[in-house]
This record gives structure tokens, sequence and C-alpha cells, in this order.
């Protein structure tokens, strides 16, 4: 049966959009994520992984034994005007040649771009730190900053994963390398292409100013973007707030998620979620997906 999702869920919806498993940098299974999810009270979840869809097959099949609904995801590592965005895909097909094609591509840069990380790490006089950044990549397509953070704390270089980043992972820091993603364009012509929606992962982080951040918007709405998150770890309330009204003036749908990549590691856990703003309308307030209180 096919209803539509907001007048079915009001009161007991627990979404969220935006989580990664270790196909990326998460620290849990696409199974032990649906699991997690399923445990948290979650009934409707998207697995966006960076720049791979390659966990949605398992995280399907168990979403039908967590009684959950999942939503096909992708988190796309995009530049612009020289600054790395991140571009959700929600509801894309993960077999739409375009889109399968152009995110292999992505991960051939990647692996370009973790040589380069572990070169200069060498010449800072931290060896065998591509090999250590492999094997905490375990089944993993790709290498992340977060392979090469989880491998510096395990040896000592900083306390924790954080700590590493601050130190040696972001710009101006001895193993920061700037990298050239897909463009804006593409990734939004891949996941529309596919049937997804685009939508712009945690706004707040880029610490665009007014100007920049209404081109980007006005960009985005231009080339077929739909969405932006609203609510997720990397905002504050006030944040939220303000990504709220923003979305609301451009039109936008609101989307929320936790950006949950392994126990401890990111600020709301699965299904901990605050609201949306009254005033946002809901990227899902127009899905039609099977009614999953009466299976
Ligand atoms: P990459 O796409 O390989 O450049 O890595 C980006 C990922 O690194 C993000 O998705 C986060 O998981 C992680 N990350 C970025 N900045 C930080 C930070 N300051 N602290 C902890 N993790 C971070
Ligand atoms: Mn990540
Ligand atoms: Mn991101
Ligand atoms: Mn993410």
């Amino acid at each position: 049966m096919m209803r539509n999702l907001v007048i079915t869920y009001s009161s007991m919806l627990n979404i969220d959009l935006h989580s990664h498993s270790t196909i990326s940098d998460g620290m849990l299974s696409p199974s032990r994520l649906l699991a997690h999810a399923a445990s948290r009270g979650v009934n409707i979840l998207a697995l966006t992984d960076h720049d791979d869809i390659a966990g949605l097959s398992e995280a399907r099949h168990c979403a039908l034994q967590e009684n959950i609904t999942l939503i096909n995801g992708v988190e796309i590592s995009v530049t612009w005007h020289s600054r790395t965005l991140h571009i959700i895909g929600l509801g894309i097909n993960p077999e739409h040649p375009p889109l399968a094609d152009g995110l292999e591509e992505i991960r051939d840069g990647r692996m370009d771009r973790a040589q380069a990380i572990a070169a200069q790490l060498d010449k800072y006089g931290i060896h065998g730190s591509l090999e250590g950044a492999r094997a905490q990549a375990g089944e993993s397509r790709l290498i992340g900053r977060t392979h090469f953070a989880r491998f510096l704390a395990s040896q000592g270089y900083a306390k924790d994963v954080k700590s590493v980043f601050k130190k040696f992972l972001v710009k101006g820091k001895p193993g920061y390398v700037s990298h050239v993603w897909t463009s804006l364009s593409e990734a939004i012509d891949w996941i529309r292409g596919s049937g997804g929606q685009a939508v712009i992962a945690h706004p707040a982080r880029y610490k665009l100013g007014n100007n920049l951040l209404e081109q980007l918007l006005s960009e985005f709405c231009e080339l077929g973007g739909t969405g932006i998150e609203v609510v997720s770890s990397s905002h504050t309330p006030e944040q939220t707030r303000q990504f709220a009204q923003l979305a609301s003036h451009m039109n936008l749908y609101a989307s929320c998620g936790s950006d949950y990549h392994g126990p401890g590691e990111s600020y709301f856990d699965l299904g901990r979620l605050p609201a949306l703003p009254p005033e946002c309308t809901p990227i899902w307030s127009e899905w039609k997906i099977p009614d999953i209180q009466e299976s």
C-alpha cells in the first residue's frame, strides 16, 4: 500500500537521512548500522556513504528484516569555487551508469590524494601512513582523511580523531592536500538523472559569507537541487534556525540527518535528532513509500 508519508507517520516518524557505514568512513557495516538504527527506533534511514553506493544492497536486505524503510543515498564530494562541498543524493538508483561511473572516478581521485597525503606525512617524518590508512579502511573501496586520522590516533600522534584533524589534516597542516572533486552541476545531474533529489549537506560547515551562500543556493536551485540539511550534527540550534528560514525563503525542502559515523563519532546518535522547525517543508513530504506501520 502506498500512502502519503507525512499523513501516515506524523506522530511517530523517526527519520534520519544522513549516515555512513564501513563502505566509506563509518565504523559499522551496513547490517550493523541498520541494526543500530532499529535499536534507536529509526523507521526511515538513508545510507549516504561518501562517493560509493556499494553498501546499499546489504543495507536493503537488513532493512527488510529490521522493518526499516531504507532510502538509497550517497554523499558526493564536490568542488565549488575552490571549496569542498558535500551533496547528498536521496532516492537515487545506484545502477544509473553516469552516477556509478562518476563515483568510481571520484574514488580513483581519492586514491591519488591518499598517496599525496602519505607522501607529505612521510616528509614530515610520519612513515607508513598509506598502509595504515588502508588497514583502517578495511573493506572500503576508498581511502578518506578519517582513515588517516584513525591510523594517526592509533599511533599516538594526537589524543583522538578530532585532534588529529586539527593537527595534521586541515588546510595549513602537514598532511593536508588540496584536491579537485567533481563539479556541482555534474553531481546534481548524476543524482537527478538517477531519479534522486539533491540536498546540500551540513551547509553551516562551509562557513560561506552571505554573498557566497546566496550564490550557492541560487546556482544549486538553477541546476535542479531541491533540498538542504537543516538539522545536522554539524549545526548549532542557531544555525538550524538560520537554515530553516533560508530553506523556506528559497523554497527548498528541508532535510535532517545525524551524519552518523559510529559510536561516539557524531554529535547526534541515530534516531536522536531534534524535529525540523515548523516553517520547514520536509523533503519527505511528497514521498510515496510503502506503509511500514502495518507491515
Ligand atoms: P574526506 O572526504 O576524505 O576529505 O574526509 C571528510 C570526512 O572527514 C568527513 O566526512 C568527516 O567524516 C571527517 N572530518 C572532517 N573534518 C573533521 C574534523 N574536524 N573532525 C573529525 N572528523 C572530520
Ligand atoms: Mn565522513
Ligand atoms: Mn559531509
Ligand atoms: Mn556525511
